[in-house]
Parts: structure tokens; sequence; C-alpha cells
């Protein structure tokens, strides 16, 4: 076609951050983004959904790319281990000294984390499987690392819990309901819209704090400061709500410590999501990142990180020392289990990242032999193909 059919050339939006102009995708716009740069929680123009600014609609599928990438899992032999990845008793009550920070992976997107003397517990499921039914949707191939009843009979209090987002793998109403008539935890943080999920399981309304992406609050029994911060996601729980609610990462700090929970997200390819939130708020202490979840590319890439991004996060937060989370624990997508760990060592380069076994806890700053600790993860999963 000739050039001259073509409409004007309509400049794309750009925002400014840091003296670095950044061009945003048409379809964008830059009123989304503060003073500074910083994308703002935002909706479309009827307020009935939340987008991503940086990249509106990223995370949109049609029907067809979901047949296709049905079509493609069902032509593949289905590949599973037979055993479960290894495992390490749980220190409970999660022992740490004051000046320490410390996390534990119980598996998935669950960690609990020691931070200036304080509890932190992060997207917790414990249930046997991540969907709305209790007899069909993912199941675990890994048991959690410990259960509920167990924290419970051991005393464990958290003093907050932060939930990324709605999906099933992260927020499970079963596991919130026990824990909170076990009185395991003072206070939930989680992203807007979210709130009436956890008060419809009979949470008290003044227990949990509904949040916009850069609001920040002191809690007011720990002291803990809590900071929502913006994720390349979407939310869904039933076909018709879906982006009804706010996805999220989140920022927990005391003192000189500093903890980041990468939840669930994706890496975007043209905006510096994460160096904004490690300008802000890094470096920290310790990250929890997700790995996993990200076969086929073409399809999982908008919304979930593959190791190399993951490595990328680690970097652009100013991370001391990254878990891996997101992998090891519910059958998400096509890789196996051991794959994220094996391109996680393939694309680190030296970077305290370590792939833990469930259960096992790590301190800010110890000295890890990244290399034997994912070596170890390997050699097990190969005896166990
Ligand atoms: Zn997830």
């Amino acid at each position: 076609m000739p050039s001259s059919f073509l409409p004007d050339n309509v400049p794309l939006p750009t925002i400014t951050y840091r003296d670095e102009i950044i061009a945003l995708p048409a379809g964008a716009d830059s009123a989304w983004f503060d003073d500074k740069g910083l994308p703002m929680t935002t909706q479309n123009s009827s307020k009935s959904k939340y987008i991503v600014p940086w990249d509106p609609g990223v995370c949109d599928k049609t029907a067809s790319d979901a047949f296709k990438m049905i079509k493609g899992r069902l032509s593949k032999k289905k590949r599973r281990y037979k055993e479960e990845i290894p495992r390490v008793a749980v220190d409970i009550p999660f022992p740490s000294s004051d000046d320490q920070s410390s996390i534990t992976w119980l598996g998935h997107a669950t960690c609990v984390v020691r931070l200036g003397g304080k509890l932190v517990l992060t997207d917790p499921v414990f249930s046997p499987r991540c969907s709305p039914f209790r007899f069909m949707g993912p199941k675990r191939y890994t048991e959690p690392g410990c259960t509920i009843e167990q924290l419970i009979s051991a005393g464990v209090v958290f003093d907050i819990c932060v939930i990324s987002h709605d999906h099933y793998d992260h927020l499970d109403v079963d596991s919130i309901t026990q824990l909170d008539k076990g009185g395991c935890v003072k206070k939930w943080y989680v992203p807007a819209g979210t709130k009436s999920v956890l008060m419809g399981v009979g949470v008290r309304d003044e227990a949990v704090k509904e949040m916009v992406w850069w609001e920040e609050v002191t809690d007011p029994s720990s002291e803990l400061k809590v900071v929502c911060c913006p994720a390349q996601h979407w939310c869904c729980r039933v076909p018709w709500d879906r982006n009804k609610r706010l996805w999220a990462t989140w920022v927990v700090k005391i003192g000189d410590s500093r903890f980041f929970f990468g939840g669930d997200t994706g890496y975007p390819k043209n905006f510096p999501l994460f160096k904004m939130i490690g300008d802000l708020h890094g470096p920290f202490s310790l990250s929890a990142i997700p790995i996993g979840a990200y076969h086929p590319r073409w399809f999982m890439a908008p919304a979930h990180t593959d190791p190399k991004n993951a490595v990328d996060i680690h970097r652009d937060v100013r991370s001391k020392t990254s878990v891996a989370i997101h992998w090891g624990t519910f059958p998400l997508a096509d890789e196996l289990y051991h794959e994220p760990v094996t391109e996680l060592l393939e694309h680190q380069a030296g970077e305290d990242f370590v792939a833990l076994r469930i259960g096992e806890s790590i301190s800010s700053g110890s000295k890890i032999d990244c290399q034997v600790h994912l070596q170890r993860l390997l050699e097990s999963g190969k005896k166990n193909a």
C-alpha cells in the first residue's frame, strides 16, 4: 500500500523517568503515570477493570490462543517425576535474632520471612489443589513445608500476611479461613478489590487492609512498613470477574531490613518497572522472586517471569539474597519442575539467588554457594526422573 494511504504518523505517548524518555505502546496514556513517571493504579474508562498502564492488554488472551496452548499441551507426552523434590523439616517457630533476616520456603509462593524480629507470611496456600474446586484442578506434587495445624499448635502468630493477587495458587480461602480461625495472622494486606474475598470467609473488617500501588502504611501493631507495588499480571477467580481486583508485588521494611515479595509477575519488555521499585525501596536484604510456570513462552511470558527474567528482577531491585518461588509445587505450565532451577543456574553470574528445598530457610547475607545448592536439587531431580 502506498504510504500516502496510511494515516499520519501518530507519535507514541511517552513518559520521562529519571531523565530517560520511555515510549509507551499505542493505547497507553501518559496520564496513567505520576509526575515522576511512576505507573499509577489504572482502570479502564468505565472503571470496571484494572489494566497494566505501561502495556494495556499485555496479559489478555484470545480463545484461539488458549485453544492453541491446550492443543500443544495435549500433543506432548505428559512428563512427571515419580517423587517429590527434596524437603527438610521446618524449624518452627522460625527462630532468628532481631538483627538477622531470614526466609523459609514452604512451597510455591508461600514463604515465612523473619524481618527485624517480626514475622511475615506471603501468599499462604496449604491446600491439596489450587482450584475453585476441591475435586479437580492443579494438584500439588509436593507437600507444603508444614501444615497449618503445626503452626497453630506451635503458637505461631504472623505479624502480617501479604497476598499478591486473587489467583487460586496465591489466594486460597481454605488456608485463609484456617489461619484466621487459628489466630495465626494479626493483619492481612491485599491489593484493591480483594478485601471482600477475605471478609467473605469470615476475616474481620479491621484485620484486612486493602491497598493500591505505591501506597505505604506502617502496620500499627508491628511497626513494619508495608508498601504495595506494581506487577505485570492479571486477576480472575470466576469467568465474570476478570481484572476486577488489582494485582501487586509487596515491599516490607523495618529498620535496615527490607524484603521484596515478587508474588507472580511478568517482566515488562520495554518498561523499567523493577528498577523503579529498586530505586524507591531497595536495596533489599531478602527477596522472593518467581522463576516458574513459563512454558510455552509465547503464551506465558506476559504474566510469568522465566529464570532469566527472575535474575533481571534480582538485579533491578538490588536484592542481596533472593529465593526462587513459584516452582516445584503445582503443575501450572509445561516445564518440568527441575527445569527452572537448571535455567536459574545458567543465568546466574555469582549472585546470591538460590532455589531452596521445601521447608528450608536461608538468612540474608549468608554466603551461599549457589552452584552447589542448585546442583544438589538437580541431582535429586535426576534420581527421581
Ligand atoms: Zn501464580
